[in-house]
């Protein structure tokens, strides 16, 4: 049985004051759900003090992206060793920063890479567009994703890192996969390029998660299907009482 995941990405949005009031209404409502491995991912801004914040409880704190490089000249990034004591985890390769900051599949690798070394977390994202979609190129995209994000990963971490399917046009949309369809694609084009990449033990131990407008009249629907272990939550996450309630779906979850 994989524990399942709730992850909130909070993407550019919240003050430092927004960020500490939204954590402090999120902490009574989410600390005691232990069955599931809940996750804040604030902006950078917000990082050491909603992870400040979480310190003593069983919330972990995420980052939304890191550069490769461990330090030096690089104005405006951030290194995987100045992140790994504010966070757990880490979003690579999420589909706002492919289609926004010229993202590839070779710099994901490198970011996951950075992130194995430290003892992060990477969630990778990964996901077709409307147009792939409506081509019927899902397979192909995700399986390229896969294949070239995770290539010479080494198998001792292999079961590190969790995977997100976030359909590109399911994001921020309202428009999200019906839960059949998500899990088929998983079952399909991640766990099965996994188990090539890593064998089939430690494919089964790795999470997968789906993303795409999920939210808290949706989420149980994702969370009964065998091969999705959780959820990356965007909007959803911005309302405290919303993401309790798709951290409670996901520990109700009967699978
Ligand atoms: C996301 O940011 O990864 C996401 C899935 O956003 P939303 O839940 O708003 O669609």
């Amino acid at each position: 049985m994989r524990k399942p995941i709730v992850a909130g990405n909070w993407k550019m949005n919240n003050t430092m004051e927004k960020s500490i009031r939204l954590v402090n209404d999120l902490i009574p409502l989410i600390k005691n759900q232990n069955k599931v491995d809940r996750v804040i991912i604030p902006p950078f801004t917000a990082l050491a003090t909603v992870s400040d914040l979480l310190r003593f409880t069983s919330i972990s704190c995420g980052a939304q992206n890191l550069f490769w490089e461990p330090k030096g000249a690089y104005t405006g990034e951030i290194s995987a060793y100045m992140i790994e004591d504010l966070a757990d985890y880490v979003i690579i390769g999420h589909s706002e920063r492919r289609t926004y900051f010229n993202e590839t599949d070779e710099t994901v690798n490198k970011k996951i890479v950075a992130a194995l070394n430290v003892g992060l977390t990477p969630i990778m994202c990964v996901g077709e567009t409307y147009e792939e979609n409506q081509a019927g190129k899902t397979g192909e995209v995700i399986l390229h994703q896969m294949n070239k994000g995770l290539a010479d990963i080494p198998i001792v971490n292999g079961a590190k890192f969790v995977v997100a399917y976030e359909p590109v046009w399911a994001i921020g949309t309202g428009l999200a996969a019906t839960g059949e369809v998500a899990n088929k694609v998983i079952a399909d084009y991640i766990r099965e390029p996994l188990s090539h990449l890593f064998g089939e033990e430690v494919a089964q131990r790795i999470r997968v998660l789906y993303g795409g407008s999920v939210n808290a009249a949706n989420a149980a629907e994702f969370f009964e299907q065998p091969e999705i272990d959780g959820a990356l939550v965007g909007g959803a996450s911005l309302k405290s009482h919303d993401f309790a309630d798709i951290v409670n779906a996901a520990a109700s979850a009967k699978k």
